[in-house]
């Protein structure tokens, strides 16, 4: 049989440990990848577009190297891929399986399509190390709490990691493909795509570096490092997991390597990834997670909705300056320390009672890491109305964080306050001019003492608990 295989790419931008792409090999007929820009992308925001198209850019070029390429499309991805389908002849059609609520009703409406034509499509695992419906707990249901998540899978046996393929075999004739530039991915990125493009890092081979150099210079202080914000003492893998540039497997596997040759932070790294697998687990099981209150009783909770001090928390403005900084990271780099996430969320949704949906959509347009699972569980997790959640009552103080965690100010001197930093000067450079800020505008007092922010937010929640 020699009718070629569509591969439909997706968030898996690698030849490396990828199970849809070996399985279509083993077949021997000619494969034929094609990456559809679809509803789902075209809604992303605008860093989160913009680094995507790039990783596409990036693969294809990987995918050349192989005697192959990649056939770009534009459209609903069933009408896409029957088109292609008409055009090549192929009767086959694979894919990586995605977790996401928005993603899993495509692929069902895709695959229920394709199998109705007579099309053998078949969705693989590649996204997760645990399919989320093989994780329960003892009566069956899903985990609403992590740690006995983590302790479920943290001896389960991980299949070993797929090699790369040194060449696929092309049909006999390419179908036609857009052009990328055709897609104009970068358009909304209003701060001008070359401030964020200091601080990315695309592509497979690109990542797999960074996984060694993490596992070189920074694993075995992970656990005692990872929450210093200035420290390069994390993975960074984030950025390349959201696409799939790297399988969740292969850094997996490269740990436990790492861990059995001493590497002393290596558990504790592993069970940070596996929070990723957590969120997708939250996902599929309560697949409005992205909208709606985990736990029904937040919904009478007086949340704000957006404002004008949340405007400020966008521009770095709040007079908080562990906030500010990280606003400004996020704006400038297009990623944020996990801790300074942490303080971001906190006070926004705390301090200014705004609601979480407010930060969520901001994240969601400037994160070059935006992951549709961890960016929601993130914000609830902070919120209080989450799984799992910090307490609503544990408020985090950015000032207490901030001699804590930055005791030098050299995370907020980077950011914020020192001038003759290149982040500090990018950023003005960065924003747009609506916003009137420039370096020579005063710093401006606190948008709310954290005293009275703290007591507010306390006070709302007890009416939430009390009825009122
Ligand atoms: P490392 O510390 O090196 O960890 C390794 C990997 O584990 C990460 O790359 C990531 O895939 C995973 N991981 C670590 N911590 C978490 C976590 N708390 N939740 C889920 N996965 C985790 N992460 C995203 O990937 N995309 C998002 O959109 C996102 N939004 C967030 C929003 C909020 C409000 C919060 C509090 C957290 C969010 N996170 C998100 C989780 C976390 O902040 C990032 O995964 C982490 O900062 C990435 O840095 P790293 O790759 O250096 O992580």
């Amino acid at each position: 049989m020699t009718n070629p295989i569509i591969i439909w790419f997706r968030r898996d931008l690698r030849i490396s440990d990828h199970v849809a792409l070996s399985k279509a090999i083993e077949t021997g007929r000619p494969i034929i990848p094609v990456f559809i820009c679809d509803p789902i992308m075209e809604a992303l925001g605008a860093a989160p577009k913009w680094r995507f198209g790039l990783g596409v850019e990036h693969f294809a070029k990987t995918l050349a190297a192989l005697g192959s390429r990649l056939i770009l499309r534009r459209g609903e991805p069933l009408a896409e891929l029957r088109d292609l389908i008409r055009e090549t002849g192929a009767d086959t059609v694979y894919w990586s399986r995605a977790y996401d609520t928005d993603a899993i009703a495509r692929d069902r409406v895709v695959k229920a399509g394709l199998q109705n034509d007579g099309i053998d499509a078949q969705s693989h695992q590649g996204h997760v190390l645990f399919e989320p419906w093989s994780v329960a707990n003892k009566s069956g249901g899903y985990f609403k709490v992590y740690t006995p998540f983590w302790k479920t899978v943290r001896g389960r046996q991980v299949d070993a990691c797929l090699p790369a393929p040194k060449s696929l075999s092309p049909p006999s004739e390419w179908p036609e493909s857009d052009t990328l530039t055709d897609w104009q991915l970068g358009r909304d990125m209003r701060r001008g795509a070359d401030v964020v493009s200091r601080y990315i890092c695309v592509g497979e081979t690109n990542a797999q570096a960074r996984l060694d150099a993490f596992l070189d210079d920074a694993i075995g202080d992970y656990q005692r490092e990872r929450d210093f914000p200035n420290k390069p003492s994390t993975s960074r893998l984030s950025e390349n997991l959201t696409y799939g540039e790297i399988s969740p497997r292969m850094i997996w596997h490269s740990a436990y390597v790492a861990m059995q040759k001493g590497a002393q932070g290596g558990e504790h790294f592993l069970k940070e990834l596996v929070w990723r697998e957590y969120a997708y687990h939250l996902m599929y099981h309560f697949p409005a997670l992205a909208d709606q209150n985990w736990r029904s009783e937040w919904d009478t909770f007086h949340w704000l909705p957006d404002n004008e001090n949340a405007e400020r928390w966008r521009r770095g403005m709040t007079g908080e300056p562990m906030v500010d900084a990280a606003m400004r990271e996020l704006y400038i780099t297009g990623t944020m320390h996990n801790r300074m996430r942490m303080i971001a969320a906190s006070y926004l949704t705390k301090h200014l009672r705004t609601d979480w949906r407010v930060g969520r959509d901001w994240f969601a347009d400037c994160l070059i890491d935006w992951d549709p699972a961890a960016n929601a569980m993130g914000w609830q997790w902070v919120a209080g109305c989450g799984p799992d959640a910090s307490p609503y009552f544990r408020i985090f103080n950015p000032a207490t964080q901030g001699e804590k965690f930055d005791k030098q100010q050299l995370y907020r001197k980077r950011f914020l306050l020192d001038d003759t930093r290149a982040e500090y000067r990018a950023f003005f450079a960065a924003i747009p001019k609506s916003w009137h800020i420039t370096p020579s505008t005063p710093y401006p007092e606190p948008a709310i003492s954290l005293a009275d922010g703290r007591k507010a937010a306390l006070d709302a929640y007890a009416a939430m608990r009390g009825g009122v």
